[in-house]
């Protein structure tokens, strides 16, 4: 059997030595894998998923319904992929086998809902609400602007990540960006992918590049790391596609280019990584260096932060896939918060924000937290 991104899987599986580096960490003293910790198998981990894999490509799986609980047991944290020594491309490769498993019937009815949704109201969780934007942003189509900002999404269904967007785009406005927005922003399809369906996200994700080229913007920003890391790794950008920024990013460019200014804040806050971010793109730095502006003193890390963070359970697909593995997920990441004493935190992704909420401390979004810094 082939699977999609199959390119030397065979030589990388046959090389994993069951090290446990993406169920224990590096250190063997770490849980890093939530389906591991969940479920207690070695199968749930990202290693047990590349030996289904190498199954699949071998053609010894007989009941594929049985393969179904481990593939889709998963929050797509990544940190199986970020840390295998092997450098197993462990992403692609869960991704490969729910496409199999999509295909022959065996997903969740809840997850195949989702992509009901996407095609049927452009956006997976149901029916949008109307975005609207702060006084000053142009609209597409009609007006035409320098910078798109790609809201995601939740921002078009959830009350929280609209305030977040909007936080964005009070910020790009004060610094004098040229922002615009979509009118009709389809979901860039993300959360489909997550189920198996890859023919309805590549559908999507051409829709999605051919409406943002038609802008003639010429930078995107995206705050949703989801979104952000869709774009990179999953779309197969044309050439002449406008560059791509994650809001930290463009953030930290705009206070080099003395266009934004913050003042420091006073309290001590602590800070979730995005696993998109800590996992898949490497990027968690930015982070920590936007926080330099705004009194990174003042920032108390978490016992698993950067590199080695702790998934929030992501509720963008995992509610959908394994309502127990959600749960035990969120559960886990709460309790470290606050076990850590913090009574802030400080979240960089719709999604996390979402799912860490708890009436023990307080949640603010990245964009909600400089907006209410700047100079
Ligand atoms: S970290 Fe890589 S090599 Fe080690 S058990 Fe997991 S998949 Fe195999
Ligand atoms: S993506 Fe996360 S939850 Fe899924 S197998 Fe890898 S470490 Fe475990």
């Amino acid at each position: 059997m082939k699977l999609r991104h199959q390119d030397n899987y065979e030589w990388y599986i046959n090389s994993c030595n069951r090290c446990k580096t993406c169920v224990h960490g590096p250190e063997g003293d770490e849980s890093v894998c939530p389906s591991v910790d969940l479920y207690e198998m070695f199968t749930y981990s990202g290693g047990g998923k590349a030996h289904l894999a190498l199954a699949a490509i071998e053609e010894r799986i007989k009941k594929w319904e049985d393969i179904a609980d481990p593939v889709y047991s998963c929050t797509f944290c990544g940190a199986c992929y970020s840390l295998c020594p092997v450098t197993i491309d462990l992403y692609d490769l869960i991704l490969d086998l729910r496409e199999i498993v999509f295909n022959k019937g065996y997903t969740p009815a809840s997850l195949k809902k989702l992509s009901e949704n996407l095609k049927k109201k452009d956006n997976p969780y149901g029916k949008k609400k109307k975005f609207i934007p702060p006084e000053g942003v142009k609209i597409y189509p009609g007006e035409k602007g320098s910078t798109l900002f790609f809201t995601g999404c939740q921002a078009r269904t959830n009350r929280d990540a609209y305030e977040s967007a909007k936080a964005v785009l009070k910020i790009l406005l004060k610094a004098g960006v040229d922002v615009i927005i979509l009118k009709d922003e389809p979901c860039c399809g993300s959360p489909v992918l997550e189920t198996g369906d890859y023919k309805t996200f590549k559908t999507q994700a051409h829709k999605v590049i051919k409406t943002i080229k038609e802008t003639g913007a010429e930078e995107v920003v995206i705050h949703c790391p989801h979104g952000y890391s869709t774009f990179l790794f999953s779309y197969d950008l044309p050439e002449d596609f406008p560059e791509i920024y994650l809001f930290a990013d463009y953030v930290k460019m705009l206070i080099e280019d003395n266009k934004i200014k913050f003042k420091k804040f006073r309290d001590k806050f602590t800070f979730h990584d995005p696993c998109r971010i800590s996992h898949y793109t490497d990027e968690s730095d930015i982070f920590r260096e936007l926080f330099s502006y705004t009194g990174k003193d003042k920032l108390k890390e978490l016992p698993r932060h950067g590199k080695e963070s702790y998934c929030c359970g992501n509720p963008f697909i995992t509610p959908y896939s394994d309502k127990k593995l959600y749960e035990f997920t969120t559960s886990e990441r709460k309790n470290e918060i606050i076990n850590s004493g913090n009574e802030i935190l400080v979240t960089a992704c719709p999604g996390c924000n979402q799912a860490l909420k708890d009436d023990s401390y307080t949640t603010i979004d990245l964009p909600l937290f400089l907006l209410n810094l700047i100079k």
